[in-house]
């Protein structure tokens, strides 16, 4: 098939970004080819772990998969930490990235006419710059977060002060749409000072780069956030939000495992609406012994049915013999198919560490969510499931305890307060509805994503 267009996709292979950035590129790479007629090329640049996890075989065939070097030095086994894995793979970016550009415009006998990229990845700027082409940045994360690290400079001379802990709770009033959002729940990574990691200087680097961007996209959608929405359209070129990617893709017909471990016959069996209690903290985030126990004791002491989802050695933290104990209204998987199960009628709560794709699944199914973030946007976007669209709560404290998970599920699930935070979910569960129909505002911004890709170099 000869393709018209060469359109370059740059990920960040860690957290749970890769997949979101695949997502858009299939549904761009469906859309760009109307039946019978050759679309654009879309070559995948990303790391050959992360490509390896992801399933490309329901893509269209005008998407190929490149893998980039790591980092890892040749013949050694990488044995370090995540952030390690993150540094590693920015020291060898770009140059990592512009071999496979070049390996991937040699087999197609096109050179590339856009680059989109993880927002993180702020050279491929340069690159498109150099190129002559348009740089599409992909913000994986929500609006606040993007607002967040836009006004690092505000945030910093607001506080230069700052030294007490009660300053900590202090508001960010000054920033468009934040002003529920305390000065405690920003990501480490715009107090880059302080924290001068890798991801950090990156992050800081992309805030000057991206009102350079032909347009920023999200995963989200605009009546979420009205007032974010309208502050950065204002500050980018072009600001899309073009989500939720899992209600705008259209449904591709579920693969044979899809319910390898069970989850979504498990809830089959449960006869009661709402009643099951969904946990899961995403790909990397672990919660300590101590948190785990106190979730499991609360789990066995409510005898609510839940189906959590524990992955690596977690399990062996759980309490003697609290999996044969509870095995007759709960069940632990290593994966659940989230996506399946928050649409489940069963589930009536969803224990989360706040990543952004959890949250927006969550609020796709108009499932509440409890609340315990770790790191990075986590704590942000916890703010504004409790405070600005009040639908879920924070574990009292931050941490689990036996006392605050218990309050915090008996207020979801059996509290008046609960009937309202239910309410006030499927009220944004409609208005993310309605964002991906026809004339919505996410099908209209991509529409016009669609065309600023279209156009040949
Ligand atoms: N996920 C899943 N099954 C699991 C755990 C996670 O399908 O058992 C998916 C979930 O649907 C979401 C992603 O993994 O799309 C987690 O992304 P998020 O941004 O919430 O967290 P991160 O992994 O980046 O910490």
């Amino acid at each position: 098939m000869s393709f018209h267009l060469h359109i370059g996709v740059l990920a960040f292979p860690f957290g749970t970004h890769a997949a979101p950035l695949l997502a858009l590129v299939q549904r761009l790479a469906t859309a760009s080819a109307p039946a019978g007629e050759a679309g654009a090329r879309f070559s995948f640049f990303n790391s050959a772990v992360s490509n390896s996890s992801m399933s490309f075989s329901n893509s269209c065939e005008n998407i190929k998969a490149y893998d980039v070097w790591d980092g890892t030095p040749e013949g050694e086994v990488f044995g370090g930490t995540h952030s390690d894995a993150v540094g590693l793979f920015l020291k060898a970016s770009p140059r990592n990235f512009e071999k496979a550009i070049e390996e991937a415009e040699e087999d197609a006998g096109m050179k590339i006419s856009c680059l989109i990229s993880d927002a993180f990845l702020w050279f491929a700027c340069d690159l498109a710059e150099r190129r002559g082409v348009p740089w599409v940045p992909f913000w994986t994360a929500a609006s606040c977060s993007l607002s967040a690290h836009f006004y690092t400079e505000e945030i910093l001379t607001a506080f230069v002060g700052f030294k007490e802990t009660a300053e900590q709770e202090q508001t960010l009033t000054f920033i468009p749409g934040l002003s529920k959002v305390h000065f405690s729940d920003l990501p480490p990574e715009i107090f880059v000072e302080q924290n001068p990691s890798p991801l950090a200087i990156t992050i800081n680097n992309m805030v000057g780069k991206l009102p350079k961007a032909t347009a920023v996209v999200l995963n989200s959608f605009e009546e979420i956030d009205p007032i974010i929405t309208k502050d950065l359209k204002s500050k980018f070129q072009d600001f899309l939000n073009v989500g939720p990617s899992i209600l705008a893709s259209p449904d591709t017909p579920p693969s044979p495992d899809h319910d390898k471990t069970g989850c979504l016959s498990w809830l089959e069996t449960q006869n009661k609406p709402k009643s099951v209690v969904y946990i899961s903290f995403g790909t990397v985030v672990i919660p300590s012994e101590k948190e785990l126990l106190a979730l499991a004791e609360t789990l066995e002491t409510r005898k609510l049915p839940f189906l959590w989802s524990l992955g690596g050695n977690a399990k062996k933290y759980l309490p003697e013999g609290f999996i044969e104990r509870t095995s007759g209204f709960g069940k632990i998987v290593p994966w659940a198919p989230q996506a399946g199960v928050l649409a489940h009628n069963s589930v009536g709560v969803f224990v989360t560490h706040c990543g952004w794709n959890s949250v927006l699944e969550s609020v796709s199914r108009g499932v509440p969510l409890i609340c315990r973030p770790f790191f990075g946007d986590q704590k942000i976007n916890s703010r504004m499931v409790e405070v600005s669209w009040k639908i879920g709560v924070r574990v009292e404290g931050g941490v689990f305890t036996k006392a605050s998970t218990m309050k915090a599920l008996d207020r979801i699930m059996s509290g008046e307060a609960g009937k309202v935070i239910r309410e006030n979910v499927r009220r944004l569960k409609d208005k993310a509805v309605s964002a991906v129909e026809l004339k919505g505002s996410s099908s209209k911004n991509f529409e016009k994503l669609l065309e600023i890709i279209s156009v040949p170099n």
